[in-house]
């Protein structure tokens, strides 16, 4: 019986299959967390499961998030997924690809706003040349650019990593999922600011879509991990020990649709 409420959780009320990430062994931490699958045929929940209201976001506006209230959900062992190895280990999997996946919206996110911003300075005049032959707006440009490289090779880096890792392996890829990560978020946030910026006044209507760009970039670098849990994973390689081991608590933990 799941019980436990979850908020921010993607196509909540409306998934045909939910994963509950829950703690069933308080005693041992991560290895004492479950996976259950909720089946929503129809949009017919099970008893006791209920979706909250929509959140309203920042950005991703098309985005339907909401809380999920879980009092005495009845899932059959049957639908308790169980992996290969231990459920630590899969979870380090998940959240390795996650994050990637996640990193590399965010390379596509900062290309489309350099491109448009590039696009934009050049047809854009101003005391009788293009913009973005200005000295400022070229160097912005430039630095633009580098954080758009910069974040792809570190994420195409860090997915062949996990990659070459396999299945057992993955914590050998952590600094460099981490580091692709962070950077990724850091970056998009840049680039997206800097779009708005050299589009001046146009930069701040929504007539032109940078504006969204930066509300979007915010909204996807919260997505688990955080930037915060991920520098501490980093840190911890380069340290060599854990710095502040993050321990489950007893309530639900991420839920995907
Ligand atoms: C648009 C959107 C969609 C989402 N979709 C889903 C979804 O589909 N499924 C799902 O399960 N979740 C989803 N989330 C939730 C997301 O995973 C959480 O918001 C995220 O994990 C952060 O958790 P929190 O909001 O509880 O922040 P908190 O845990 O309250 O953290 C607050 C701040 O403290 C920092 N912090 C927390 N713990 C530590 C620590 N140990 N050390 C240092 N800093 C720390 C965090 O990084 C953050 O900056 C979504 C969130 C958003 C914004």
């Amino acid at each position: 019986l799941l019980h436990g409420n979850k908020a921010f959780v993607v196509n909540g009320g409306r998934a045909d299959l939910t994963v509950v990430f829950a703690q069933v062994d308080a005693g041992r931490g991560w290895d004492g967390i479950g996976a259950f699958v909720l089946a929503c045929p129809d949009g017919r929940a099970p008893d006791g499961l209920r979706a909250g209201e929509r959140h309203r976001l920042l950005g991703l506006e098309t985005v339907h998030a909401a809380e999920l209230h879980l009092d005495g959900v009845f899932v059959p062992d049957d639908d308790r997924l169980r992996p290969r190895d231990n459920i630590s280990a899969a979870l380090g999997r998940l959240f390795a690809r996650a994050a990637l996946v996640n990193a590399a919206r965010q390379v596509g996110l900062a290309r489309a706003a350099y491109e448009y911003a590039l696009g934009y300075t050049q047809e854009r005049h101003a005391f009788g040349k293009p913009v973005a032959h200005f000295q400022a707006i070229a160097f912005t440009l430039a630095d633009m650019h580098m954080d758009v490289e910069s974040a792809r090779w570190m994420v195409w880096r860090a997915a062949a990593a996990v990659d070459k890792a396999g299945d057992g392996g993955h914590a050998a890829a952590a600094r460099l999922v981490a580091e692709a990560a962070v950077h990724a978020n850091e970056a998009a946030w840049r680039v997206a600011d800097n779009g708005v910026q050299l589009l001046g006044g146009a930069g701040y209507i929504q007539d032109f879509p940078v504006e969204k760009w930066l509300r979007d970039t915010k909204a996807l670098s919260l997505f688990a991990p955080t930037d915060q849990l991920q520098q501490l994973a980093a840190a911890s390689e380069s340290l060599g020990h854990p710095l502040e081991a993050a321990w489950p608590s007893s309530a639900i933990q991420p839920i995907f649709t």
